[in-house]
């Protein structure tokens, strides 16, 4: 019967960690052919390392992961967790004044009585605070003190061990366009890129330029067609909800993610992304 199968279809999704909203998305997976993805928790690890430290001006390497870690204490953004676990001494809450996160950029903080900015080269662009340019190594974090640059931090990511295949069998699948969102650096998301054979990278975005993104590749699609968005973060709550098909990591994603999804991916694998395509493609057979 029609919808008997229809059901059969979520459910086999469902215990393959698959979690799809609605029967109407099952569907909707079937006529995609536009994957586009954050990189940070989606297609990485999201669980960073520092891996070296370049002190400037004077700065020991002590002091330069002191201050990093101390404006990073009340942030749950995975390069923060990293900094502070690098760092590894209790931090009390009280010697962080006068914090603020700035969403694409970093952490401005008071820090006993210091002025500390901790993030990436627009951060320093901003605060018109001279830095070292620095390639493709690691996600780079930009450390200043009272407006004197003490150096950077540099962070590792890995990419996750399926995600190279999940993009070759999207693109087996017929997907026209598979697509890189970051915030992350023009060098780290095209190194990350090529790894994994991604069609495009688009790096530097802030939140509402990701939006922006997924409108532009949204024109592309001809009658019928469909995008789907992947992501992880709070900051792509509102890519997920744009997007035909909005996907969240379960394990990594904040809640937020979880809930403005439409499918939510249990095991945080990349490769359950064309399974539910194929799960959505057996499923319409059957109906059919
Ligand atoms: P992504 O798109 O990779 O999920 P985000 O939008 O969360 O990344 O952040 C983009 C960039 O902004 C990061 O790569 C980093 O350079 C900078 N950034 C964001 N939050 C922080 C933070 N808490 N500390 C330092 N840098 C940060
Ligand atoms: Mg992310």
């Amino acid at each position: 019967s029609i919808p008997l199968s229809f059901f059969g279809g979520v459910g086999g999704a469902s215990k393959a960690g698959i979690l799809i909203k609605g029967s109407n998305y099952l569907e909707a997976l079937n006529d995609v052919k536009y994957v586009l993805f954050d990189k940070t928790g989606t297609l990485t690890k999201g669980v960073f390392d520092v891996t070296r430290i370049h002190t400037d001006n004077g700065f020991s390497e002590d002091e330069l992961l002191y201050y990093a870690a101390m404006a990073e204490a009340h942030s749950n953004h995975p390069i923060s967790v990293s900094i502070r676990s690098a760092f590894g001494k209790e931090i009390q809450a009280d010697q962080v004044a006068e914090y603020n996160e700035i969403s694409g950029h970093g952490i401005g903080a008071t820090v006993d009585g210091k002025e500390v900015f901790a993030g990436n080269e627009k951060l320093m662009n901003h605060e018109k605070i001279e830095y070292e340019k620095h390639g493709s190594e690691g996600t780079v974090v930009h450390v200043a003190v009272n407006r004197t640059y003490a150096g950077y931090l540099v962070i590792s990511d890995e990419v996750k061990e399926d995600a190279a295949s999940a993009i070759a069998q999207l693109k087996e699948l017929g997907i026209k366009k598979t697509v890189m969102l970051t915030g992350d650096s023009k060098a780290v998301g095209d190194r990350v890129g090529h790894q994994l054979g991604l069609d495009e990278v688009h790096a530097e975005l802030l939140p509402h330029e990701k939006v922006e993104q997924v409108e532009k590749w949204d024109g592309h699609k001809s009658k019928n067609e469909k995008l789907i968005f992947v992501g992880d973060g709070i900051n792509d709550t509102p890519v997920l909800a744009r997007a035909d098909i909005g996907i969240a990591m379960g394990g990594l994603g904040s809640d937020a993610a979880i809930e403005a999804a439409d499918v939510v991916i249990m095991t945080d694998e990349p490769s359950k992304i064309p399974e539910a395509i194929k799960i959505a493609k057996r499923t319409r057979k059957i109906v059919w």
